[in-house]
């Protein structure tokens, strides 16, 4: 089985089915009863957050035609496309020409967007609106945004831009400004496993719940990668899907063995740390993985030690337990030993990656988080 497979097969069909942004869906949903669209939006956010899903979705409720025409206050609920009729059908199976999805990061140039400036001229061939979804938008050239840019300073009444991109700071703020801008979020960690589960059922594949759990911390907050891994191990064939077969698959470090390093090193336990590290190493794990998990959770313990409430923005994909873990053992260090460690552990990071020896960067950093404070 192809890994994005599983991503296709159950891409959601109704604004209900999108996982997280539920800050986004309620006002798209919200406007869309009340017959409010607009002509340009821009989506941003982290990849695989569900940027080209929802603009999918709306491309079809915007063209949907069971839309309410004005307000409809009877239903609590935010509008959803009713994808039963023609319009919903013909962007369901990817066949409408009034839906234009152009990657701007294998289109980056101004022959593309004069085509769409010239193309947005005629009107919809079937569809209310011609919808434009440009993906990765900061990747146009220069030349490129300022015909995009035109466009948007006088859009037909029949035409419809999404912009999507994972860099806000690259786009011209004369698009952002021309945009309704929908900042999208890191999926959280629960509600990745419960999709995860949920998919797993569906393929009627039996997995463990730690096993999941690993698979979602390797999204990162990602659904496409999230889903994208599940189907790596889906493709094994198994029924019965362990920790040990995800963590040989993934080949990383789950965060308890990145928590025992810590732990080590906030009891100056330099002999048990070198040997872990070790350990780890021979076990055939990548070390490089492995520094970058050490300092993404050495930030997180100084966020926690900072503020506790940072625990939604630094580090929305753990669960409860393995944040109030981290924050006892933040306990364990002083400010300033913690940021010692932090710089020892971010230099070993980058030196692990063309070191002769792997292990000799973290060990020599071990040495010097123990010998000091
Ligand atoms: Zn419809």
């Amino acid at each position: 089985m192809n890994n994005l497979v599983i991503y296709r097969k159950y891409r959601p069909q109704n604004f209900s089915d999108v996982v997280g942004q539920e800050h986004i869906v309620r006002t798209l949903t919200n406007a869309l009863k009340m017959g409010r669209v607009a002509h340009a939006y821009l989506f941003t956010g982290p990849r695989g957050t569900g940027k080209t899903t929802v603009a999918r979705l709306l491309a079809k409720a915007v063209n949907c035609l069971s839309r309410p025409s004005g307000v409809e206050k009877e239903k609590k609920k935010g509008f959803e496309p009713c994808n039963r009729c023609p319009a919903c059908q013909e962007i369901n199976q990817g066949r409408s020409l009034d839906l234009i999805e152009i990657d701007a990061a294998s289109n980056r140039g101004i022959d593309e967007i004069r085509e769409l400036r010239d193309g947005i001229k005629f009107s919809p061939s079937k569809l209310q609106y011609k919808v434009f979804i440009i993906d990765e938008v900061h990747q146009l050239t220069k030349e490129a945004f300022n015909a995009l840019l035109k466009t948007l300073e006088e859009p037909p009444a029949h035409a419809i831009f999404i912009l999507a991109t994972t860099e806000i700071h690259k786009v011209p703020q004369t698009i952002i400004s021309r945009c309704q801008k929908f900042d999208f979020r890191k999926v959280p960690l629960d509600k990745i496993i419960g999709r995860l589960n949920w998919l797993a059922e569906q393929e009627k594949v039996k997995i463990e719940p730690e096993a999941l759990e690993l698979i979602a911390l390797n999204g990162d907050g990602s659904i496409r990668d999230s889903e994208s891994l599940l189907g790596q191990v889906m493709s094994m064939e198994d029924e019965n899907i362990t920790l040990k077969e995800v963590q040989d698959i993934l080949g990383v470090i789950d965060i308890s063995a990145v928590g025992k390093l810590i732990d080590f090193l906030a009891d100056k336990k330099s002999g048990e740390a070198i040997a872990h590290i070790n350990q780890i190493a021979n076990e055939g794990y990548d070390l490089v993985q492995y520094a970058k998990s050490l300092v993404n959770y050495l930030r997180k313990m100084l966020m926690l030690k900072i503020d506790p409430n940072l625990a939604k923005l630094t580090a929305a994909e753990l669960t409860k337990e393995q944040i109030d873990g981290i924050i006892r053992q933040g306990e364990k260090f002083s400010p300033v030993a913690l940021i010692k460690t932090i710089h020892l552990f971010i230099e070993a990071a980058n030196e692990v990656k063309r070191a002769d020896f792997p292990q000799l960067p973290l060990e020599l950093a071990i040495v010097e988080c123990c010998q000091s404070n």
